[in-house]
């Protein structure tokens, strides 16, 4: 029997886009509250329009830099009554800035990559993950990436965060053994979404370029792999999920 997913308080960050976006529509399906943050008010403003037109489902929007631990603090302790348990957290706000060598990297990207990636996933797991030990209910949901399997040329730190993520998922796994709240890695390959363009900052004819000869996955198919993680019976637990791109022929 699969795991229903009807009324679970979700938390997407990072939903203003692609895979925050793609999984936040996914779980609203499953008639999910829907809690979505980012950075962008009007892409959130958009999202949520769509959730409740299209779904039907609660949602509740913050904007939010989630580097900035003060305000991410205030945005986690005071979410509404209805949203304050959190049933399924979906830690996916993340970005990979410059391809730069080891030797020349940037410190001040470096630390926007650091504070995005990791920092922010520390800090929110922090405060959720009490309350669903406490209920003995939950599910941690970190997107990693094959980079965080995987160096590659100019991605020392953007690899790094990454294989904090899965690292920190593994290990949390062991904290939460006999819970009932799970921990999962989402490893996805090229994605083709907003981080490409991101990554080169602005400059699309490199940003496109990653994915000269390949099919890239889609939003929907990491989306579809967190549904997967998420609803799987209690005593299934979805360690990792890599996912390739493909190449054409
Ligand atoms: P997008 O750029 O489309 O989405 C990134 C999301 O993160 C946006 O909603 C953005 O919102 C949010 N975000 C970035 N910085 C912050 C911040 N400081 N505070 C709050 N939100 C922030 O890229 P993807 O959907 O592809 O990326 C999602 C995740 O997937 C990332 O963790 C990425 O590392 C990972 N990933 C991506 C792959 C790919 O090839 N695309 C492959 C493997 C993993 P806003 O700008 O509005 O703040």
């Amino acid at each position: 029997e699969t795991h229903s997913l009807r009324d679970q308080v979700v938390l997407v960050t990072g939903a203003s886009s692609g895979i925050g976006e793609a999984t936040a529509l996914r779980f609203a399906e499953e008639g999910c509250k829907l809690i979505i943050c980012a950075r962008r008010t009007d892409r959130l403003n958009e999202l949520k329009k769509k959730l409740v037109e299209q779904y039907e489902v609660p949602v509740h929007t913050a904007t939010l830099d989630v580097t900035d631990s003060a305000k991410l603090d205030e945005f986690c302790s005071q979410l509404p009554p209805e949203f304050k348990e959190v049933d399924i957290l979906v830690n996916n706000a993340g970005l990979a800035l410059g391809t730069a060598p080891v030797q020349e990297n940037s410190v001040e990207d470096a630390m926007t990559m650091i504070n995005t990636n990791c920092t922010s996933v520390v800090l929110v797991t922090r405060h959720f993950a009490p309350g669903m030990v406490e209920r003995n209910r939950g599910h941690i949901i970190n997107i990693s990436s094959i980079a965080g399997h995987y160096g590659y040329p100019g991605g020392s730190i953007y690899c790094g965060t990454k294989h904090f993520v899965r690292a920190f998922t593994d290990a949390a796994r062991h904290d939460l053994v006999g819970t009932d709240v799970r921990v999962t890695a989402i490893s996805p390959g090229a994605v083709q979404t907003e981080f490409s363009n991101i990554r080169f900052k602005g400059d699309g004819a490199k940003a496109d370029a990653v994915y000269d000869g390949m099919i890239p996955l889609t939003a929907q198919d990491v989306a579809d792999s967190v549904l997967y993680a998420a609803t799987r019976p209690a005593h299934v637990q979805i360690g990792d999920i890599i996912l390739y791109a493909s190449y054409q022929a």
